[in-house]
């Protein structure tokens, strides 16, 4: 089964100078003992699978066909040509930015497994839904409607990134962060292949910072992070991707 996860998700920054952070970040963990991913944006997906040594490159979204009039659009093939092996899909700024269904991200799951790549599907809720007690029945919903039949640990890992704590330096208490977890882990062992749903990656993401990364990564079933501004700087990345390794390790 696949090792822990740090990935990070640089969203719409960076620009070719950018890539002295991959470098230096590649530089600190030349054998890492866990898995490494950055998703820059598109367009240097190409010159950061170049540039990365052991760490692995992913694009922010894919579309679900493989090619055809769709301007401004990416296939899944082209990120995987271009040196990508994953994906992230239904980012929460996908699904509000651009209203993204269950649906679409669903076909693009299936688009990135065809191309070859591993899919990160990001679910999570609103301050409301948390405030409301429906945060289970939500995410059961985008998980339901996200993550097609079919999945397995070595294609998908699933990222709970509750909205409200995404870029806003808020985090669930890890009471909470532990209970959704193994919500997500119930939900994946009931609605698919049982020792596959065990071995998924569950992620948490959402203001992951230096100074909070190892008692979110001691947490039950939580496999790693997904990153967005701690992912910019090498010097912070590089913290949290110490603290998952020695959470794999027990240290
Ligand atoms: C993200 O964009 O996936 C994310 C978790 O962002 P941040 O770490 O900045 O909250």
């Amino acid at each position: 089964m696949p090792g822990k996860l740090a990935a990070g998700n640089w969203k719409m920054n960076g620009v070719s100078a950018s890539l002295a952070q991959l470098e230096t970040l590649a530089a600190n963990h030349p054998d890492p003992s866990v898995e490494i991913l950055i998703c820059p944006p598109a367009t240097l997906v190409s010159k950061a699978a170049d540039a990365a040594g052991p760490i692995r490159i992913g694009g922010q979204d894919c579309h679900a066909n493989t090619s055809g009039a769709h301007t401004g659009d990416i296939s899944a093939d082209m990120l995987k040509d271009a040196g990508a092996t994953h994906v992230i899909l239904g980012h929460s700024e996908r699904r509000t930015d651009h209203g993204e269904t269950d649906q679409q991200v669903h076909d693009k799951v299936l688009a990135a497994w065809a191309s070859g790549l591993v899919a990160v599907i990001c679910i999570g809720e609103t301050l409301e839904e948390r405030e409301k007690g429906v945060t289970n029945q939500v995410l059961g919903k985008q998980l339901e409607g996200s993550v097609p039949d079919g999945a397995l640990a070595a294609n998908t890992v699933i990222a709970y990134e509750p909205v409200w704590a995404i870029g806003t330096g808020k985090i669930p208490s890890l009471d909470e962060i532990t209970q959704t977890h193994s919500f997500i882990r119930g939900f994946l062992a009931a609605h698919h292949e049982t020792a596959e749903a065990h071995g998924m990656r569950i992620l948490y993401g959402g203001s992951v910072k230096p100074d909070n990364a190892s008692e979110i990564f001691a947490l039950n079933n939580v496999d790693g992070a997904l990153v967005g501004g701690a992912s910019l700087k090498a010097a912070d990345f590089s913290a949290i991707v110490n603290a998952l390794e020695a959470s794999a390790t027990g240290v």
